[in-house]
């Protein structure tokens, strides 16, 4: 990979944009008001705007390791508030991918120094769900409903913040549970209950 190509397909996409929108970018420059806030894995294959195809100013992103909203972590949790809070989207994404290399390496039990913290929020993943997942025989099975667990239970930590609870109270904020199939580019709803979550787990994490 050449990196000065970037800068040459930097000045292309410009005047791309240019051609089809001539204050495409005096637009953009005004500000942002996305719709969407969506919290992905950093896998390189796995590309927020692009396979939901929305452009600059659409969607509001937030990728790590393995699509985690991981309670303590200061970084993720800003990116809620900022996102729920003051820019009121109206939709919360979390979109996990087959194939997750973060994924496989938590239902592996190799020591990765500084990961093993990170991978450790998978594996609670797994024991909460270790006896339908110990059922399954077939290991590619396995970790596919992994990574389908895994975004499941990143919705219900969603469910467990003020922000997400205060903006489904007063303009009935959805999150949303999906899975990106890499092997076919298909996007996949996991059709999260989300009311049901919010039920079931208000009598433990309620916040006013
Ligand atoms: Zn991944």
């Amino acid at each position: 990979m050449n990196i000065d190509n970037v800068f040459k397909n930097n000045e292309t996409w410009i005047k791309d944009k240019l051609a089809i929108e001539p204050d495409y970018f005096e637009k953009l420059g005004k500000g942002q008001n996305p719709e969407l806030l969506y919290i992905g894995c950093s896998d390189s294959r796995v590309t927020a705007e692009d396979l939901m195809g929305l452009g600059p100013g659409e969607v509001f992103v937030h990728r790590n390791i393995a699509n985690m909203v991981v309670g303590t972590d200061a970084n993720g949790m800003s990116v809620v508030n900022y996102a729920v809070t003051h820019l009121k989207v109206n939709h919360v994404v979390v979109c996990g991918h087959y194939a997750c290399g973060g994924v496989k390496a938590a239902m592996e039990s190799a020591d990765l120094g500084v990961l093993n913290g990170w991978l450790r929020n998978i594996r609670d993943v797994y024991r909460m769900h270790k006896d339908e997942l110990n059922a399954i025989k077939c290991e590619e099975k396995k970790y596919d409903r992994l990574v389908e667990l895994n975004v499941q239970e990143q919705c219900v930590n969603l469910i467990k913040t003020a922000a997400v609870q205060k903006a489904y109270r007063e303009r009935g904020l959805k999150v949303h549970g999906w899975v990106f199939d890499v092997h076919t580019g298909k996007l996949i709803d996991l059709k999260i209950d989300f009311d049901k979550y919010l039920k079931d787990i208000m009598e433990i994490y309620h916040l006013d």
